[in-house]
């Protein structure tokens, strides 16, 4: 007999904190690199490359968010 523990969804996808999305996987690395890249544009809340934010503000507000 096999032990498997069911899980919640909801546990397995942590919220990054900074970007406010759920990750799957890979959820410290995520963080580590989404603080030091990513930042919510203040206009419409979506996680940018820091180094995106001025073109993505000049830039309709398309999404520019990558892993
Ligand atoms: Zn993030
Ligand atoms: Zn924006």
């Amino acid at each position: 007999m096999t032990h498997l523990s069911a899980v919640p969804a909801t546990e397995m996808e942590p919220e990054c904190p900074n970007c406010k999305r759920k990750i799957s996987h890979n959820f410290t690395n995520h963080v580590r690199f989404c603080e030091r890249n990513n930042t919510l544009c203040p206009k419409c809340n979506e996680p940018v490359l820091k180094n995106d934010l001025e073109n993505h503000l000049k830039d309709d507000h398309k999404h520019v968010f990558s892993f």
